[in-house]
């Protein structure tokens, strides 16, 4: 069926920007209809990976199901992959086959791990990005606190946030029964923290006695090994999970769009996407710099913060408004430091250990999607209490 101004409005990907545009859309009177097309049967909350882990969090609490979340919301679910999107006839195409009409889309597929043509990455190497990648880990470590060989060793590739996050959390998983080495191809660890967050993390990898190396470009990753550097020193590793990079993995867009060197498609200000009509994008698959021309992070921030603001601006452009650029509010920075302990920079406020752990678990509550859903998770929480 041809494209007309009822049609649906799209949403490609259920992720934080993805579900968040969808949800606050939902909530605008007189809406178009709307469609999110999904492929996992479960949104994933991210920032609570680690504890889920850990075991600290169970995963119907972190990742709720989208029929649950979007019922009575006014929110159709599709569950199927977007395969192209045909920008000038205004049809969507699917994995499974099906051809939708849409009057706006969203284009939210987040990203996925970027493993700089590191030969040895895709075949060995663990990601940490979804449920499954949490249920090998977990079997892993399992194994290693069995096994008890001397001299296990897990190797975390990537300084950034979730590379320390994740080593953190697996050297006190592991107790003791592996070492945890941490490697980082720059200078130092966490570039971007804010500076009490970076300290107070250099800590908590100090106390856990994770192995920090930086200066320490892999240059390849082999089922036992990895390489390191120009010399290839070589590493035994019993398993090498890999956190150095992302890349944006927008489906294919018909004609094509601009793209910047992570695959992010380039935006307008208002999340329109260059030069497409009816066409918006945003979160991690979204290329868009701020007032003073530095480009927006990719984190679930931003999105989140993307989400309320392409929900006006869609509407705005049904109505045939000017569009709002959108403008982040830097609220602060959490990490998760391992068992109880984490550190916050918000609000001029700076916190470390488990009080930092417990109001950085509390403000994430606030963040979940659905209310009822927040409720029950809140409910399971004081009750554990
Ligand atoms: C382990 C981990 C911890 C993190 N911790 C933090 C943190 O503490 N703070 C922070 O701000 N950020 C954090 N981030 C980053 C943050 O989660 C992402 O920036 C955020 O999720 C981006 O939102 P998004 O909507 O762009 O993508 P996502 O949330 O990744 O969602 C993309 C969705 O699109 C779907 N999809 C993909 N392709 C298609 C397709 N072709 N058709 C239909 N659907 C598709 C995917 O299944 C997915 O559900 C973390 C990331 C990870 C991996």
């Amino acid at each position: 069926m041809p494209a007309t101004p009822q049609s649906p409005v799209v949403v490609v990907g259920g992720g934080f920007g993805g579900l968040f545009t969808a949800l606050a859309l939902a909530e605008q009177p007189a809406h178009r209809p709307i469609l999110l097309i999904e492929p996992r049967e479960r949104f994933l909350f991210l920032p609570l990976l680690y504890e889920l882990l850990s075991h600290e969090l169970r995963s119907w609490e972190i990742a709720p199901r989208y029929d649950a979340l979007l019922a009575g919301r006014g929110v159709a679910w599709l569950q199927d992959r977007v395969t192209r999107v045909d920008t000038s006839g205004h049809l969507i195409h699917t994995a499974a086959g099906r051809q939708i009409a849409y009057s706006q889309v969203v284009i939210a597929s987040g990203s996925s791990t970027e493993s700089f043509g590191v030969p040895g990455v895709a075949e060995h190497a663990l990601s940490f990005r979804s449920l499954e990648d949490v249920q090998r880990l977990q079997a892993l470590i399992t194994t290693l606190q069995q096994r008890q060989r001397p001299l296990q060793r897990l190797a975390v590739v990537g300084g950034g946030a979730s590379g320390v996050e994740l080593a953190c959390k697996l050297a006190d998983e592991v107790k003791g029964s592996a070492l945890v080495e941490l490697l980082e191809q720059g200078p130092q660890l966490l570039p971007g923290a804010k500076a009490f967050n970076r300290e107070q993390a250099l800590l908590a990898l100090q106390r856990r006695d994770v192995r920090v190396r930086t200066r320490a470009a892999v240059s390849a990753v082999g089922a036992d090994h990895l390489l390191i550097g120009p010399q290839a020193e070589r590493l035994t590793v019993d398993a090498v999970i890999w956190t150095a990079g992302i890349r944006a993995q927008p489906p294919c867009l018909d004609p094509h769009a601009p793209h910047d060197a992570r695959g992010r498609l380039l935006c307008e200000q208002d999340l329109r996407v260059q030069g497409v009509e009816d066409v918006f994008a945003l979160g991690d698959v979204a290329a868009l710099d701020d007032a003073e021309g530095q480009p927006h992070a990719s984190n679930a921030q931003v999105a989140f913060q993307q989400a309320s603001c392409l929900a006006a601006n869609l509407m705005a452009g049904q109505r045939g408004e000017p569009l709002k650029t959108f403008k982040f509010q830097d609220l602060g920075e959490m990490m998760s430091l391992g068992r109880g302990d984490a550190c916050l920079t918000a609000a001029g406020l700076t916190l470390a250990g488990r009080a930092a752990f417990e109001l950085r678990k509390l403000a994430y509550l606030t963040r979940l999607p659905g209310r009822s859903h927040r409720v029950k998770v809140a409910a399971g929480w004081l009750a554990h209490w």
